[in-house]
């Protein structure tokens, strides 16, 4: 077996992606709608499971992070007190003749790429989508959808200490779709304007915001190897003092090697106590901690690890993609690490002779309820191995004509392509073992 390690190409992801329902352009019956994408039947199932890995590791696995989520809307001095209002701006030009709009520190030249018309002079840009409540459309109805989950996380900083009466340092996770009218978009799910988000602000005492910062940026990256991305393509980016926010004494990007290079997968961001003290000002109510050790009250430092799940979820599919050889033919195989993979087993009736479809069908019904599952009959039995390869599915389970008398299948393995022998009694139990040994 060889493998080609090179990075895949975008275009060979989205069409892979396409033909087997991961993901579909939106609206395409309408000729699609710019940089929006729907999840398939495969994508919703791998979006799922990127968003419970992360769950499981931020929240299930820790006894110090709790999770929310908060909704979409929210008061619009939020965004005031956030800085989102004033200051979540890109400096934009717009040309004169068709109205094409670049960001300003996007374009080399004085004219416009698409039609050749000349610029106006740049002008600030919010990338807030807004709205209003109710029926009227007036300015004191104005709402916001958010640009960031975290914001929900803040404000609700007070109810969450006092309810679950969790001592500093505590962290509070979310997930949920966010919004921002980006002016470039592109590259499929790296950058679009409808996205989702998962964040975790980790409050701390001051003073500690450093050994929390370096623990956050590790913790995160392991993250990504421990659910199957090569390390040789993440790397931490710190950020130099004249990049950083005005608010953050440190950032750091964990970076992925992208087919266009080196980009931001995820944000670690130590960002003092400027939320809480911000939200206090424009609330006028107390976000301060009250520490029994020291007897004082104080408002805690942040540090914020905050990832773009379709990101990782891009990532998730150009890392698994490889190309191989096996017995002089071409096999294109996902290696999806399998908590990440849609579909963990399928049922394959060796052929579609009427003798084996009762039993692969029970057998299908006995797998279902514990791992999801797909069951599949249609052409000879290697192109199914291939297109289960091509899915990432870890093991593939046959029912041949001996299954009709020894009551066991075979489990094939994806990445091995080792095949056993399994009384069917044992199946649950031996797809479990397999699976928990992956740590899945
Ligand atoms: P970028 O510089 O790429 O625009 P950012 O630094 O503005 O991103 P953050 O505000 O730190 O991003 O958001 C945290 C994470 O949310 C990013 O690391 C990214 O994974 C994700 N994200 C941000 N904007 C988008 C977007 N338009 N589409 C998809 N994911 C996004």
């Amino acid at each position: 077996m060889s493998e080609d390690q090179r990075t895949v190409e975008m275009e060979t992801i989205v069409s892979l992606c396409k033909r087997r329902g991961f993901v579909f352009q939106s609206s395409e019956i309408y000729g699609g709608f710019e940089s929006t994408w729907d999840y398939g039947p495969l994508g919703v199932e791998l979006k799922n499971n990127v968003k419970r890995a992360w769950w499981r590791a931020m929240v299930q696995e820790r006894d110090d992070i709790v999770g929310i989520d908060a909704a979409i809307l929210m008061h619009p001095r939020v965004w005031e007190a956030s800085g989102h209002v004033q200051e979540f701006n890109d400096p934009m030009v717009q040309c004169k003749e068709r109205g094409h709009r670049f960001r300003a520190d996007h374009v080399e030249s004085e004219r416009c790429p698409e039609c050749g018309s000349e610029f106006l002079p740049p002008r600030q840009f919010n990338m807030m989508f807004k709205t209003h409540a109710g029926p009227a459309e007036g300015d004191e109805n104005v709402v916001f959808l958010r640009p960031e989950t975290a914001q929900g996380i803040f404000v609700n900083f007070e109810n969450v200490q006092t309810t679950t009466r969790k001592k500093l340092p505590f962290g509070i996770a979310q997930q949920g779709k966010s919004f921002r009218n980006e002016v470039t978009t592109g590259n499929f799910l790296f950058r679009t304007r409808e996205f989702e988000q998962m964040e975790m602000e980790f409050f701390v005492k001051p003073g500690t915001e450093q050994e929390w910062y370096d623990y956050w940026r590790n913790e995160r990256l392991d993250w990504f190897v421990r659910f199957g991305v090569r390390p040789e393509n993440l790397r931490l980016r710190e950020y130099d003092p004249d990049e950083l926010a005005h608010y953050s004494s440190g950032t750091t990007d964990i970076e992925y090697l992208f087919p266009m290079g080196w980009s931001e997968l995820e944000g670690i961001a130590s960002r003092t106590d400027f939320d809480l003290k911000a939200h206090q000002s424009y609330s006028g109510k107390s976000l301060t901690y009250f520490d029994d050790e020291t007897q004082e009250h104080y408002v805690p430092y942040v540090v914020e690890p905050a990832c773009g799940t379709d990101r990782a979820v891009l990532v998730m599919l150009l890392d698994a993609y490889r190309e191989e050889e096996v017995k002089g033919e071409k096999r294109i195989v996902m290696r999806f690490h399998p908590a990440i993979a849609p579909y963990k087993v399928a049922v394959l009736p060796l052929s579609r002779n009427e003798r084996l479809a009762p039993l692969a069908k029970e057998v299908a019904a006995l797998v279902r309820p514990h791992f999801m599952s797909t069951y599949d009959d249609a052409q000879s039995i290697g192109r199914r191995y291939r297109r289960q390869d091509e899915i990432g599915t870890p093991y593939c389970v046959t029912v041949d004509f001996e299954s009709l008398d020894d009551n066991a299948v075979t489990v094939r393995d994806r990445d091995s392509m080792s095949q056993d022998r399994v009384e069917i009694a044992d199946l649950v139990a031996d797809l479990r073992t397999r699976l928990a040994a992956t740590g899945a």
